[in-house]
């Protein structure tokens, strides 16, 4: 993965990054009232528990609508994530997409109660882009990880991975601890 800093160091003065996983905006001297732009940055800023689940660099698109001292910021990221399969235990990696928007308002005196609107100081001269990017990918991120819909999983009497192996419980080699059992039940 090529690091996020350099691909877009043509976008100097409206995008930088520090240190190839920060995505900020510079809104000071916009000369156009819509700026998109894609780049690649890599997940160090996510949390670390997240940070597993993604750990390879984000393909980030972003779209900026300036509306007079207001923005609007639409992002969508696509990536592979690596996740640990709920039923066989296996890791893979599928492909993983989210997006999300954002209203920006100036706080010049004029306060709309939102929860869905974020406040930027007066004089602010950039937009964070990171923490709504890790909102989007906490809001995709799947409940239920199972790598694919017809897994068998694992055998919960012999512990066999259902999906390459077969379930020797029923060939008669039953776990001890139940042979025990069915001596008592005999
Ligand atoms: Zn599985
Ligand atoms: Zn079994």
């Amino acid at each position: 993965m090529k690091p996020g800093g350099l691909l877009n160091v043509e976008f100097a003065g409206f995008f930088f990054y520090i240190g190839g996983f920060v995505m900020k905006i510079n809104i000071q001297n916009l000369e156009h009232n819509v700026l998109e732009h894609e780049g690649n940055i890599e997940t160090d800023f996510l949390e670390p528990e997240l940070q597993r689940n993604y750990p390879h660099a984000l393909n980030v698109r972003v779209k900026l609508d300036r509306f007079g001292k207001d923005y609007k910021i639409d992002v969508s990221i696509r990536t592979r994530a690596h996740y640990i399969c709920d039923r066989c235990l296996k890791e893979y990696e599928p492909e993983f997409t989210a997006n999300l928007s954002q209203v920006y308002q100036s706080d010049d005196g004029e306060l709309l109660q939102d929860d869905d609107i974020k406040m930027l100081p007066a004089n602010a001269v950039e937009i964070d882009i990171n923490p709504l990017l890790h909102e989007a990918i906490v809001l995709h991120h799947p409940i239920k990880m199972v790598c694919s819909e017809d897994c068998k999983g694992i055998c919960p009497g012999c512990g066999a991975d259902l999906n390459i192996d077969t379930c020797t419980c029923s060939a008669g080699n039953v776990d001890p601890r139940w042979a025990e059992l069915k001596k008592l039940i005999k």
